[in-house]
């Protein structure tokens, strides 16, 4: 079993994996480092990555590219809305308010969600890697944004179970990276000296993300993080190709605007010239042919007119570059070094801004393209006992503030914050309910989130009742960031306090003082006075990777009670697929891989025929290796059958199933194969002979 770590990337994927010896990343099957995020569409199978993207201008409608920023999002939200204008593709909205994608698939109208198509591109990352490791894969650790909500990072969940993906951890892809930077550094001071502070900056393709994390030795701490998700690379593009759609519309009066093939095109070229100029500052040109029109277009770009033309993007880079000196309350002068990954951080402009803001040049340690996927895979053999790496510990930090609230009929508050803003993560919090009957709380985010809504969840807490006295019973809530950065209530459980000591083996011991040490206390004062409420709380170095089994901790022997607890069943509303729905979706991707393969074998067979009809046909030829050895009557005979089979390959033979090549491919081989032995064996014949003559 190998684990592997995943960089889920809005325009490339990268995939590493850990070994014994170290973190290797994984070439794929055009030997590239980078798959691209794209799926297509064909009437006969699916593309994926690098063919998909190969492809795309000429299969505009079918290739499906961007999702990642679809994930759990619905059709009506503004920045779907807003990313829908640039997609060539047709995307609708499902009866259930969902994203649906339409494109044409075995000939046929086909709708699928973007967890589906997400799944779809993991299966292929899947393959890839066990393709290069010669072994199954399953578990992994998948990179996600770390302003991801509940509901995002539930889609990506989803899909990646939809791939048959086993996901030890949903990991915030900067504190991948701070993971991949720590695990080498053997100069990191030790546990009780001061930390060291280092800014990672992200600048991908559609978003910027900035941490602050603390070093010591053997562990790190996300302080905070600063995003913005919607500046990345593609705006830069998306403002260049803006501005060459200006330039050729008054030079040669195309509208590259109406014609989203041009555009594709366009936007394909500026990204190129886009790169170029970060390694140039000369002027550079830009030429495409047969553009519109079948007119070829022309033109040229410098450095600084490209900084002029993306000011905005590169003034929303600033603000979150300083946005994070003000979420973790640092000073540039307490802060080492700040390492850059990411395609956009090779922009001059953006390292630029970088040493003005911290006064520091950025410095490039890491891999700027792999740094994310190898941090996964450092973090997945941690989770996994299949391999052993040095320990190193992550804390993250939970991007925002998270309230709870509940029924407050009986004028209570109904209402608190759970975890503020950059609350250590994965992390639980004890909460304490006095009721007779069941209730429900439920979760939102109180900061503004990237998301047009801050719903997390509802969970109805079923089972309560009165005790035998008519009192309220207690109820204990464990509320939860867990190990993906997903807040949930992990559990809800019914406390009885018993004095004697019933046999029970359920019975667990429990400090009689509620406000333990470790605990927080917070009562409150309700009109029934029989709500209370308490916080819980574990250490941030003390967290709790799967402690949803964990017995309580907070254990006084002086004081012994005997404290039964009865889990209580949970009805939870929240964001991702039911299960039967997810069942479903794993069947159709089970067919599609099928269907997939058939093709795959189809073409295999396809190409043995078009192979074998060649190569006889060359061998057969005048002067050629073959010629001699069949009669030439035969040899006729038999090239005028190949001649007619490259002919029917090409016509009818185009498109038939694999049993039909192989079959043929038999008969051929059943004529050919004899010729060729002739050959072999007059090639042979003086060894022959020698046997021959020794045996007599
Ligand atoms: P995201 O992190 O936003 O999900 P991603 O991980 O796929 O996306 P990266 O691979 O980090 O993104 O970066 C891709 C972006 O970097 C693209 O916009 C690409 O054009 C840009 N890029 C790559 N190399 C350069 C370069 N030399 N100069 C400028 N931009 C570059
Ligand atoms: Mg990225």
């Amino acid at each position: 079993m190998s684990v592997i770590g995943i960089d889920f990337g809005n325009e490339s994927c990268y995939i590493a994996v850990a070994k014994a010896g170290g973190i290797e990343t994984i070439t794929n099957d055009y030997s590239l480092r980078g798959t691209p995020s794209c799926v297509a569409f064909s009437p006969k199978n699916r593309i994926l990555g690098v063919a998909a993207k190969n492809q795309m201008v000429t299969n505009m409608k079918n290739t499906v590219f961007g999702f990642k920023r679809l994930l759990g999002r619905k059709y009506s939200d503004p920045h779907v809305q807003k990313e829908l204008k640039h997609f060539p593709f047709k995307v609708e909205q499902r009866t259930d308010g969902g994203i649906g994608i339409r494109v044409n698939y075995l000939g046929e109208d086909n709708v699928f969600s973007p967890e589906q198509i997400t799944a779809m591109l993991f299966t292929k990352l899947k393959d890839v890697a066990a393709t290069a490791l010669q072994t199954q894969v399953n578990d992994c650790v998948i990179s996600v944004p770390s302003y991801f909500t509940n509901a995002e990072r539930n889609a990506l969940l989803d899909a990646a179970t939809i791939a048959g993906l086993n996901v030890l951890r949903l990991m915030n892809e900067t504190s991948a990276t701070a993971l991949a930077y720590g695990i080498y550094k053997q100069d990191l001071p030790a546990p009780e000296e001061k930390p060291r502070n280092v800014v990672f900056v992200d600048f991908g393709h559609s978003s910027l993300q900035v941490a602050a994390c603390a070093f010591n030795k053997g562990k790190l701490r996300v302080l905070a993080t600063s995003t913005d998700p919607f500046c990345g690379g593609r705006d830069i593009d998306m403002a260049l190709a803006e501005y060459f759609c200006q330039d050729f519309m008054t030079r040669y009066k195309l509208d590259a605007r109406k014609n989203q093939r041009a555009f594709l095109r366009l936007l394909q070229e500026v990204e190129k010239i886009k790169k170029q100029m970060s390694a140039n500052s000369t002027r550079l040109p830009l030429n495409i042919e047969c553009f519109m029109e079948e007119r070829d277009v022309t033109g040229e770009m410098q450095r600084p007119q490209m900084e002029q033309i993306c000011t905005e993007t590169f003034n929303r880079v600033e603000r979150t570059l300083r946005g994070i000196l003000h979420n973790a309350k640092l000073r540039p002068e307490d802060i080492n070094s700040v390492e850059i990954v990411g395609g956009s951080t090779r922009i001059p402009a953006v390292k630029n801004l970088i040493e003005q803001v911290f006064g520091k040049q950025a410095s490039t340690t890491l891999n700027q393209d792999e740094a994310v996927s190898r941090g996964c895979a450092l973090q997945c053999a941690m989770l996994s006992p299949a391999v052993r790496v040095r320990e190193f510990n992550v804390t993250d930090a939970q991007p925002y503030a998270v309230r709870l609230a509940w029924d407050a009929a009986r004028g209570e508050d109904g209402d608190m914050e759970v975890f503020p803003a950059f609350h250590a993560a994965p992390f639980s919090k004890m909460l304490t309910f006095y009721r007779k009957e069941p209730f429900s709380v439920s979760a939102y985010y109180s900061d503004q989130v990237p998301y047009p809504d801050s719903f997390i969840g509802q969970w109805n807490i079923r089972d309560v009742q009165a005790t035998a006295e008519g009192e309220s019973q207690k109820v204990k809530l464990k509320v939860r960031v867990n190990i993906h950065g997903i807040v949930t209530v992990a559990s809800a459980s019914l406390v009885e306090k018993k004095q004697d000591s019933s046999q029970n083996e359920n019975v667990e011991m429990e400090n009689s003082n509620e406000n333990a040490q470790g605990t927080q206390d917070a009562p409150m004062e309700t009109n029934g006075g029989s709500q209370e409420q308490q916080q819980q709380q574990n250490g941030p170095d003390n967290q709790e990777e799967n402690n949803d089994d964990k017995k309580d901790k907070s254990k006084d022997k002086s004081k012994k009670v005997l404290v039964k607890t009865i889990e209580l069943p949970i009805d939870a509303r929240t964001h991702g697929y039911a299960q039967h729905d997810l069942n479903s979706y794993m069947e159709q991707e089970g067919k599609m891989q099928a269907q997939d393969r058939q093709e795959k074998e189809r073409a295999d067979a396809r190409n043995a025929l078009e192979e074998y009809v060649y190569e006889l046909r060359g061998k057969l030829s005048e002067g050629e290796v073959l010629h001699d050895f069949v009669a030439e009557d035969q040899r006729q005979r038999l090239v005028n059958q190949l001649d007619a089979l490259e002919q029917w390959l090409y016509d009818e033979g185009e498109d038939q199933n694999r049993q039909v090549y192989s079959d043929k491919l038999g008969e051929l081989r059943t004529e050919g194969e004899p010729i060729k032995q002739r050959r072999l064996e007059f090639e042979l014949r003086p060894g022959a002979l020698d046997d021959y003559a020794l045996a007599i």
